[in-house]
């Protein structure tokens, strides 16, 4: 039974890594920006709300983030473990994830950190964005969404004193990292 929290800047191959520990360790991967990307392809509310938010790169309000969550951790296929990428993301979002726990009578294994450089995530999302077709990969937005990750060390170091938190190098092969994660996960490496 494992149940992860997997964070990292934009770009530092955080849906890549995370899809693939998700598959190896046989748990759900919920990622709450291809929840809300899944919304906007299909046209529902929710969708058009978060839209507005996610094309200027800024964060969509914490009670519709926190609602779906609540929702989709409530699920059958996520009661025996779970993969959580892009959330939590506010101080507000930490605290509802505890409660969300605490409800489910669940408890967090450990919170991954993907760790890159600033510039050279940059340079990497610039790149993608030659292809993606995402609306949200301008070179402003990019820089924006930098800055708005790195509110985000403040819930890293709530993690820390929990003696949760596991930083992983994100610079390398996709199979050099995946292994680097594996080994310093605490029950599959
Ligand atoms: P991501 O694919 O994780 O980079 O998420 C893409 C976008 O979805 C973000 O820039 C936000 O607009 C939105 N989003 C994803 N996760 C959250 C979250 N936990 N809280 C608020 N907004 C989020």
């Amino acid at each position: 039974m494992t149940r992860l929290l997997f964070m990292g800047p934009p770009g530092a191959g955080k849906g890549t890594q995370a899809t693939l520990l998700a598959e190896k360790l046989g748990i759900p991967h919920i990622s709450t920006g291809d929840i809300f990307r899944a919304n906007v392809s299909q046209g529902t509310e929710l969708g058009v709300l978060a839209k507005s938010y996610m094309d200027k790169g800024e964060y969509v309000p914490d009670e519709v983030t926190n609602a779906m969550v609540r929702d989709r951790l409530g699920e059958e296929d996520a009661r025996t473990g779970f993969l959580l990428d892009g959330y939590p993301r506010t101080v507000d979002q930490v605290h509802t994830l505890d409660g969300i726990l605490d409800d489910l009578g669940e408890k967090l294994d450990a919170v991954v950190e993907l760790v890159v450089e600033r510039e050279e995530l940059i340079a990497r999302l610039l790149k993608r964005a030659e292809t993606s077709g995402r609306t949200d990969d301008t070179e402003e937005v990019i820089r924006h969404r930098q800055e708005v990750y790195e509110q985000t060390a403040s819930l890293l170091s709530v993690y820390a004193d929990r003696g949760l938190l596991v930083q992983v190098d994100g610079v390398g092969g996709i199979d050099e990292v995946q292994s680097r994660i594996l080994a310093a996960l605490p029950q599959a490496g």
